[in-house]
């Protein structure tokens, strides 16, 4: 079980969860402007690391510890 205490820290505490979630192809516009956003939050986030961590050891959706699914999936490939 994945250690998760650092939720209680993080920088996206009463940001809208939606943010997280681009709906969309990967490269519109929209998607990609919406990504970015929760990325900016994501750099600004004290427990950026670890939620990394978390996100690249569990298959989730979204936006996680700066990085969007398909840049966890290349991070995953590179370490593998
Ligand atoms: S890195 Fe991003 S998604 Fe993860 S806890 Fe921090 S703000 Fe939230």
């Amino acid at each position: 079980m994945w250690e998760t205490n650092w939720r209680a820290s993080a920088g996206c505490r009463g940001t809208d969860p939606e943010l997280f979630f681009p709906i969309g192809s990967g490269t519109s516009f929209p998607t990609v402007a919406q990504s970015e956003e929760a990325k900016a939050v994501c750099g600004r986030c004290p427990v950026v690391r670890e939620c990394l961590d978390w996100a690249l050891n569990v298959a989730v959706e979204g936006i996680w510890g700066g990085t969007t699914e398909a840049e966890r999936r290349a991070i995953r490939r590179r370490s593998a």
